[in-house]
């Protein structure tokens, strides 16, 4: 069957071409898909029944189903948990800012990059997602709540480096006017440090936000936390930052997520302050949220951190911690549920 929701405008419209449509159906097709998120070629009822049943014959369009769906009591902030057709679940969570809804997607079905801290990694990753499952995390996320969504944030399950082609072809679809059209300038995307695939991002000079999970200045740390960085190191780390910086033009933004007598000492502020001169950036710094599976517990040091950065000249927030009454954070409700099936 062929992933008609994978495909973009250009591809759809020539698909329909070699089978004897007109231009103009792409178009109209592609809208049912990734605006009104049809999920039956028989909901398209401006398409001649022929042509309905010809497309529900040779392709598949994906849906997702809400397996579980938690909301905050304290902000609102709505967690999603997609069974995908193959039975495998994602998560999707819907965060309501000032300046907009913005929505957490998950690029894979689990995670092979082995963080410490982190709950999508514990039992590995099970396959890549395709664009168009990622694409219906925003479009339902958006037709199940009735808000409308102006951010995305490639922060849930997953690592994206480790999927670029299909979040590339994610990012071209949600940037589409005939659909979601959603702004580069209203994307971040989170990696763990694949420096190759840094590298090669930059290429595409897209105006996104890229952020990288630093959380460790030292490769002693890092390497402990983090096993991407054992083989690479923090300093060849930056420098790829340095020249993706250089290439595109987007200051870096760094997340830092904050354990206890880990990553929380002085000189490490000091340490992560000197690695970060050379460019603009800016650090985020996470209250680390506590995983079932892990031993490592949250900084007390936050704010003397924080400060200790300011006064070095760098610019730094602390992240605003939501939905902490429901398991929102990476990979936390997927882990529950697979607990308790
Ligand atoms: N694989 C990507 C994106 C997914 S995680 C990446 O590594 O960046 C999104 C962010 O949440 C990352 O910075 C990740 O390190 C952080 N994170 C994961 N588990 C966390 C936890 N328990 N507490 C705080 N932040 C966490």
């Amino acid at each position: 069957m062929v992933d008609i929701k994978s495909m973009n405008l250009e591809e759809l419209t020539a698909w329909l071409k070699e089978r004897g449509e007109p231009a103009f159906r792409g178009k109209q097709i592609f809208k049912w898909l990734h605006q009104r998120g049809a999920t039956s070629f028989d909901e398209m009822s401006d398409l001649s029944k022929a042509l309905r049943e010809k497309l529900s014959a040779q392709c598949s369009i994906g849906r997702l189903e809400v397996a579980r769906k938690q909301m905050s009591q304290q902000d609102g902030t709505i967690k999603y948990l997609w069974r995908l057709a193959d039975g495998n679940c994602v998560e999707t969570v819907l965060m309501r800012y000032q300046h907009g809804n913005t929505v957490c997607v998950s690029c894979q079905v689990g995670c092979r990059m082995g963080c410490a801290f982190c709950a999508s990694t514990v039992a590995g990753k099970v396959r890549d997602l395709t664009p168009g499952e990622m694409v219906d995390q925003v479009l339902f996320t958006q037709l199940d709540s009735g808000e409308v969504i102006s951010n995305i944030v490639l922060m849930g399950i997953g690592e994206p480096l480790d999927n670029m082609d299909t979040v590339l072809r994610f990012l071209e679809l949600v940037n589409c006017s005939e659909g979601l059209n959603i702004g580069m300038r209203h994307i971040s995307l989170s990696t763990c440090g694949l420096v190759d695939q840094i590298d090669k991002l930059a290429q595409y000079g897209l105006q996104l936000t890229l952020s990288v999970s630093l959380h460790a200045p030292d490769d002693e740390t890092r390497s402990q936390i983090m096993p991407v960085n054992r083989g690479v190191g923090v300093e060849k780390l930056m420098d790829t930052c340095l020249r993706y910086f250089k290439t595109t033009g987007r200051r870096i933004s760094y997340e830092y997520a904050m354990i206890d007598g880990v990553n929380d000492a002085d000189w490490q502020a000091d340490l992560l302050a000197r690695r970060l001169r050379g460019a603009p950036a800016h650090v985020n710094l996470i209250p680390l949220n506590e995983v079932e599976e892990s031993p490592l517990k949250p900084s007390r040091r936050v704010a003397a951190f924080q400060r200790r950065l300011e006064e070095r000249g760098v610019t730094v927030t602390v992240r605003r911690k939501l939905g902490g009454d429901i398991d929102a954070s990476c990979g936390q409700l997927r882990r529950k549920a697979m607990r308790q099936d």
